[in-house]
């Protein structure tokens, strides 16, 4: 990016420039990144992606980088961060409309203090409701599907409201994963009478099994890879992978499908336990783990 353009970017929100993508990251790795930007609103959201694009200026959609896998080269483009700005919500009874930069815990607190119901499994989900559309994100057999009715999202330069059918929503998969160039904006969704006391019940107990069985105080972006015929961690586990470790990076001894960054883990120290663990279960098992985590700035090999 040219100063003119930076100066021209710096109308649409607060632009940060050479930024370490590891610090957007849960699992804190990745490069440089030219530049970072937090829209104002969505207008400014969508000049700035009409800008990029007369401009020919690469850029890419981060939530809250709680699912992305970024390698530690530089990226000479935009990242266009929804947090912080995009994040109004607006409620009519059991009705939400939410932008997609919304924290996702917050989001279930919210219901919860309102009495309802339907996000009960989203607490200890460390992204936006942005990424959680896009990844179909759930757990405890429910997903942000259950509750969506419609996504306002951004295709070319027209907005339009897709209903929860057109989404095309399966277990972690969107339609949203086979069109990248579509924006999230907001979503509306539908929720139902509950009872504060049961759903605050239900979040802590949640909660709890979550720290006892997910390494939550260290780096890591969720589970790597998606739950097959039986659960991932299982395979891993049987190939006595459990806390194996590669440079500064391991399979958490808590839970063999998440890898941690133990301080200073490179991309390469996390693709390295991402290989040897596909090569152990596909040699061992005939198994063909996929990965769940989004890669950025690197293709899958
Ligand atoms: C400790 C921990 C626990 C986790 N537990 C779970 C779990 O139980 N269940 C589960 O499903 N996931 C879990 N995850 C993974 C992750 O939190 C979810 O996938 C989450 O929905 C990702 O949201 P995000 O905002 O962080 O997305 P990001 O990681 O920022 O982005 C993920 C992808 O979504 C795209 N994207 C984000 N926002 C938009 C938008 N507005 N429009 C278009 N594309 C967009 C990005 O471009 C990227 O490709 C966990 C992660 C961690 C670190």
């Amino acid at each position: 990016m040219n100063d003119q353009q930076i100066l021209k970017l710096k109308q649409f929100g607060k632009l940060n420039l050479q930024v370490p993508i590891s610090s957007l990251t849960t699992i804190r790795v990745g490069g440089i990144a030219d530049g970072v930007i937090y829209p104002k609103n969505v207008l400014a959201l969508l000049e700035t992606i009409q800008f990029c694009k007369n401009e020919a200026i690469d850029y890419f959609i981060f939530g809250n980088g709680s699912n992305i896998l970024a390698s530690d080269d530089a990226y000479h483009g935009l990242i266009i961060k929804l947090t912080r700005t995009l994040n109004n919500i607006y409620q009519n009874d059991h009705r939400i409309v939410v932008e997609a930069g919304y924290s996702l815990p917050s989001l279930a607190y919210y219901a919860m203090k309102q009495n309802l119901s339907g996000l009960q499994w989203a607490g200890g989900i460390p992204g936006t409701l942005g990424g959680a559309i896009f990844m179909n994100a759930g757990a405890y057999h429910s997903s942000i599907s259950n509750v969506v009715s419609e996504v306002l999202v951004l295709k070319g330069s027209e907005l339009e409201w897709m209903s929860n059918k057109a989404c095309e929503f399966e277990y972690r998969k969107s339609i949203f994963q086979e069109n990248r160039d579509w924006i999230i904006i907001a979503a509306r969704l539908h929720l139902t009478q509950g009872d504060f006391k049961t759903i605050e019940s239900i979040m802590n107990e949640r909660r709890d099994r979550r720290l006892n069985t997910q390494p939550l105080s260290e780096y890591t972006f969720g589970s790597c890879f998606r739950n097959l015929d039986k659960p991932s961690w299982q395979y891993i586990d049987e190939c006595g992978l459990r806390g194996h470790r590669i440079g500064d990076a391991s399979v958490s001894s808590k839970h063999s499908n998440f890898i941690v960054n133990n301080e200073n883990a490179t991309f390469e120290d996390i693709i390295n336990i991402i290989d040897l663990i596909k090569e152990k279960v596909k040699t061992q098992f005939g198994v063909d783990l996929v990965l769940e985590v989004e890669s950025f700035n690197w293709k899958h090999h």
